[in-house]
């Protein structure tokens, strides 16, 4: 993934407000770390809306939610893009059917995957066998998230999903890190009390962060029966509803387990357009409105 960076002189030709941050080199700045930082912003200034998928856990179906997401912004008509930086453990490909993906691109940067026009990369994608692993170290696993953000092409895109890996390790780090302005987290969890206690930390790195919580999704909240769509608690449920209210923030929604959802997952592509007419559809719908509703906010007059 060697790119060739451009000229400090050229212009980075994105936009022209007379406060960009990329117009100038920042006290103490070097050039080579200017000329990389305007790439970033390059990139990034054509994003209008950035949200990260997090979650306290593995497992719980945050990969699940966040193609879901993508899926489903992409229904509602806005252009989008997703980035499973989920180094260690990527399912974005299988989910989407793109184990044997690879990408196109140049010397100068990446084309992401296209799948019916969701825009798609994964740290899969570079990896020679899904039974490879990757064994990184902190700084460099944030610098093929940085390559991931600034040499991809990704173009104008409505909203940028990030699926991050569980926890609230170097790679969620990083995102928010590099990323700038994250419009916020969303915070997939399950109904249990042992993942649901993991969530108060991701939100409290959400806080240190500075970076929004949009909201949490309690997932496998129940059980949806394949015959009649009627949802079974199997479990106590509303562990993620408590915390929401506990911490201050908003509750999405919640997802039954649905074995139609993990088939789509097995069968590369989301649940969302293989099961639209479905309850669970609906609900997932549901709990992507308040996202949706970012764009159309920025739409309205002030
Ligand atoms: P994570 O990203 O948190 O590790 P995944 O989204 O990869 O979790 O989900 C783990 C597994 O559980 C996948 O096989 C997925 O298809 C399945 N799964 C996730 N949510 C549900 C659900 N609500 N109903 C049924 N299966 C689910």
């Amino acid at each position: 993934m060697t790119r060739t960076p451009s000229s400090p002189s050229s212009s980075c030709g994105t936009c022209d407000r007379p406060d960009c941050s990329a117009k100038a080199p920042r006290p103490g700045e070097g050039e080579a770390e200017f000329v990389e930082r305007r790439e970033l912003e390059a990139r990034l200034c054509r994003i209008r809306h950035r949200i990260v998928v997090l979650s306290g856990k593995g497992g719980v179906g945050k990969s699940t939610v966040a193609v879901n997401l993508a899926a489903g912004l992409l229904q509602e008509g806005h252009t989008v893009g997703l980035l499973d930086v989920d180094l260690h453990g990527p399912s974005i490909p299988t989910m989407l059917g793109l184990e044997r993906q690879r990408l196109g691109g140049n010397d100068r940067e990446i084309h992401p995957a296209d799948v019916g026009g969701l825009k798609v990369v994964s740290i899969g994608f570079f990896l020679s066998s899904p039974d490879d692993a990757v064994i990184w170290r902190g700084p460099l696993k944030m610098g093929a998230i940085k390559q991931f953000l600034k040499d991809v092409a990704w173009g104008d895109l409505d909203f940028l999903v990030i699926d991050s890996p569980p926890g609230t390790g170097d790679e969620p780090l990083s995102v928010c890190q590099l990323i700038g302005r994250l419009d916020g987290a969303v915070i997939v969890t399950t109904p249990q009390r042992v993942a649901a206690v993991d969530v108060r930390k991701s939100i409290t790195f959400c806080r240190h962060l500075q970076v929004p919580v949009l909201g949490v999704v309690e997932n496998m909240s129940g059980f949806a029966c394949p015959k009649c769509g009627e949802v079974t608690q199997i479990f106590r449920t509303g562990g993620g509803r408590r915390i929401a209210e506990d911490m201050g923030i908003a509750f999405l929604g919640s997802i039954p387990l649905d074995p139609a959802l993990a088939d789509s997952g097995d069968g590369g592509e989301p649940f969302l357009r293989r099961h639209a007419d479905s309850p669970t559809a609906e609900r997932l719908r549901r709990l992507i409105r308040p996202i949706a509703a970012l764009a159309a906010a920025e739409q309205r007059p002030a």
